[in-house]
């Protein structure tokens, strides 16, 4: 049943108003999609084929025009946007390739920054933070700010931070884009192997032929609808 999918889309469209600001670009025309629990899925497609647009609309950072988009079986599109917020602020982590730290404030403090606004008790989130943040390797580096942390620090405290709530869904879109393969291969093995003990599903945009076969099944975005990658085949 419906309710057994962590992240299920049907017949998502999104338009955006073209250049002329006379008709509408069509970018997701009809996308399907079913993620199971702590399943980890891949979507690979060329640049500005829609890839992020979607990550959006899964996450419930931007609306369809149209479509049905369930989180744990449950339709979220029609939703207000104060229970969207508080929803998603519980069962979706986010990272993004650019990480949106909160330069003024500190990688143990923007990891707790989730659970403060679910209004979390602050020591139980406090030591939670520190775990992640540990766990991914920065147990020396809790009281840096972002700018005093390299790139690949700064994705691991993004990482801690998505993971800070417990979602069940962790949506990532090019998380380590801007890294070097073998750093970027490090930092996303320490995170799977968090997301794995922790039972979270995860969908993985990324240009990373290795990686996208690494997951359990891989979709690719051509023409506004995904197409899933037969077991086995080649994606390219
Ligand atoms: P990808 O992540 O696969 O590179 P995007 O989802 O970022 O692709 O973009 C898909 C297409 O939608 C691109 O042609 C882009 O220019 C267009 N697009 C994205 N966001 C907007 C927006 N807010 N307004 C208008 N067009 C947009
Ligand atoms: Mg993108």
């Amino acid at each position: 049943m419906n309710s057994s999918y962590a992240l299920e889309a049907v017949d998502v469209v999104k338009s955006y108003p073209d250049s002329h600001g006379e008709g509408r670009l069509i970018i997701l025309n009809g996308v399907r999609l079913r993620l199971n629990p702590a399943e980890r899925v891949a979507i690979v497609g060329p640049s500005g084929s829609g890839k992020s647009t979607l990550l959006h609309l899964l996450g419930g950072l931007d609306r369809p025009d149209s479509g049905s988009i369930k989180w744990s079986g449950e339709e979220m599109t029609g939703w207000s946007s104060d229970r969207l917020a508080r929803e998603r602020n519980r069962h979706i982590g986010f990272v993004f390739q650019f990480h949106h730290l909160l330069p003024e404030f500190t990688a143990l403090e923007n990891v707790l920054m989730p659970s403060l606004i679910a209004g979390d008790s602050d020591s139980v989130a406090r030591e939670r933070a520190r775990y992640l943040l540990e766990r991914l390797g920065l147990a020396e580096r809790l009281d840096h700010r972002p700018s005093q942390l390299s790139g690949g620090e700064q994705q691991r405290v993004a990482m801690a931070r998505a993971l800070m709530n417990r979602p069940r869904l962790l949506l990532a879109d090019e998380p380590t884009g801007n890294l070097d393969k073998r750093h970027s291969d490090l930092i996303l093995q320490q995170l799977d192997e968090l997301r794995e003990e922790e039972g979270v599903s995860m969908l993985l945009i990324t240009h990373d032929m290795e990686l996208a076969s690494d997951c359990d099944r891989q979709y690719r975005l051509q023409e506004g609808k995904l197409v899933e990658a037969l077991q086995g085949a080649p994606l390219g």
